[in-house]
């Protein structure tokens, strides 16, 4: 099935508090009043450090947690509840790449099992089966010698493409790819990064890249989204983005990339820790560590502020700096 487009508004998604003994868990918001859009053929990259909320929210797209407000648009078809139809459908037609890629395969089985197992679950015959694991080997560079062994037996690259393999199997249009090279060393990823650009463009796939990989994101991303304690800060079309970053935090992020051509003002360190969804901050969430913090930060939440077309901006400063240059 083709991928059109999706669109996510106001999207929630809670969690029980999981401390205490006997006392009433209250829900907290791990993502707040989300709002994107993918087209086909995009690679949407959202970015933010750990515990932003990144892969909740990929988790919820897909149905593997629910979400508790706003809505998922797919195709043009409203999800209106957790695994209804267009869900379901939405899941068919898509796939997840995980960090870690010896973790996310059975170490038990072979290569060429984990590949098989989606055509096992949908029933493909045994001869099929065998002949689609050996052109996804193919198309995702792994030698067929390989599809023998284990996960432990082989390189975290090679495990890498056999995760990729076995997501295309079942031929989807749609690869959510969550933080898909950490686990990985440099020869490895570039040599993964140019993979994952030849299937895009092979199989017009349009992927989400959850990262927080500044140059992964400036090498592949379409647009960006900038993520942090549960909402997003930053929305951009990847080259504006990259040549204007707005928000402070997007600021820090790629301040702290240390990778060139990412960066050329001063350096951003931010202080302290992101800080607990079960806790956050009043005003801007980003308050406690902004080092341009203004008194109003502490006390009113920003709104979204746009400042060229297609990039939205959520701080108040920004809204600030854009009246007074107007
Ligand atoms: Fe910093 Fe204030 Fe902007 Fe938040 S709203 S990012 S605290 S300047």
């Amino acid at each position: 099935m083709r991928f059109s487009n999706l669109s996510v508004r106001h999207l929630s998604v809670k969690f029980k508090d999981r401390t205490g003994f006997l006392i009433r868990r209250r829900a907290f918001a791990a993502v707040r009043d989300i709002g994107f859009d993918i087209e086909a053929n995009q690679t949407f990259c959202l970015l933010g450090e750990s515990g932003s909320g990144k892969t909740t929210l990929a988790w919820s797209i897909l149905g593997l947690h629910p979400f508790q407000g706003g809505r998922i648009v797919y195709n043009g078809r409203t999800i209106k509840k957790p695994n209804d139809a267009v869900h379901q459908q939405l899941r068919s037609n898509a796939q997840m790449v995980f960090q870690n890629p010896a973790a996310s395969l059975d170490p038990y089985f072979s290569l060429y099992r984990s590949i098989a197992e989606p055509l096992i679950a949908k029933g493909v015959e045994k001869t099929a089966r065998a002949d689609r694991v050996r052109e996804l080997a193919l198309q995702t560079g792994l030698s067929i010698d390989l599809l023998g062994r284990r996960p432990s037996e082989v390189s975290g690259g090679q495990n890498q493409r056999a995760c990729i393999a076995r997501a295309l199997s079942t031929r989807p249009a749609f690869l959510i790819l969550d933080e898909p090279l950490t686990a990985l060393d440099a020869i490895a990823q570039q040599k993964l990064v140019d993979l994952l650009c030849r299937i895009k463009e092979k199989f017009q796939l349009t992927y989400f890249l959850i990262t927080h990989d500044m140059a992964l994101a400036k090498e592949i991303a379409t647009v960006v989204a900038v993520m942090y304690l549960g909402t997003i800060v930053e929305t951009a079309p990847a080259p504006d983005f990259f040549a204007n970053p707005c928000h402070p935090y997007a600021k820090a992020l790629l301040s702290s990339a240390l990778k060139p051509g990412l960066w050329q003002g001063r350096r951003i360190i931010l202080q302290g820790e992101i800080p607990s969804p079960q806790a956050p901050p009043s005003g801007c969430g980003f308050h406690p560590r902004c080092p341009w913090k203004m008194a109003v930060c502490e006390k009113i939440p920003p709104g979204e502020f746009e400042v060229g077309q297609g990039h939205r901006v959520v701080c108040h400063l920004v809204a600030e700096n854009a009246g007074k240059a107007s």
